[in-house]
């Protein structure tokens, strides 16, 4: 679903932030787990990653098995050009959600990485805006993601 332009145009001076910044645990090809800052974000059409993030890291990279030209509905010059590679699929945590991903390579800015459109229409999490808070209820989640550890949380919330 494409979100209609207007609801996108801020009219009001301190418009909400359109994205939620949560912080998930990722492993990286060569078995370290960090917590790295995520942002979630409506605007990106897929899920991205930044270059400065991955040659820090020394992360290997792989041709883009479909490689795709970056849209931003805002116009920011966050994101930007065609991505011609992608990261090994890596174990990303967020509470008690499991995913393995693997992200589409690109210059960001000021987060290492972005989900997309893409990951909110697979995992489908309800978000309490004004809590910035993000609940994984979908079936999908349920089936694929979610761990049955009784520790977990089923709720996540932001860091700002
Ligand atoms: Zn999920």
């Amino acid at each position: 679903m494409k979100p209609s332009p207007e609801i996108l145009q801020p009219t009001d001076p301190l418009p909400p932030k359109p994205v939620v910044q949560l912080t998930a645990s990722l492993q990286l090809p060569n078995g370290l787990t960090m917590e790295v800052p995520i942002t979630i974000d409506s605007g990106s059409n897929a899920d991205f990653i930044g270059l400065d993030f991955l040659q820090e890291h020394n992360i290997a990279l792989l041709p883009a098995t479909l490689p795709l030209k970056v849209v931003t509905v805002d116009g920011r010059e966050l994101l930007g050009g065609q991505v011609v590679q992608q990261t090994p699929p890596m174990v990303m945590q967020i509470g008690n959600h499991r995913e393995v991903i693997s992200f589409n390579v690109t210059q960001l800015s000021d987060t290492p990485i972005v989900l997309g459109m893409s990951w909110l229409h697979r995992h489908s999490p309800a978000l309490a805006w004004y809590q910035r808070q993000l609940t994984f209820g979908s079936s999908y989640c349920a089936e694929h993601c979610i761990l049955p550890s009784p520790e977990g949380e089923r709720m996540t919330r932001s860091y700002n």
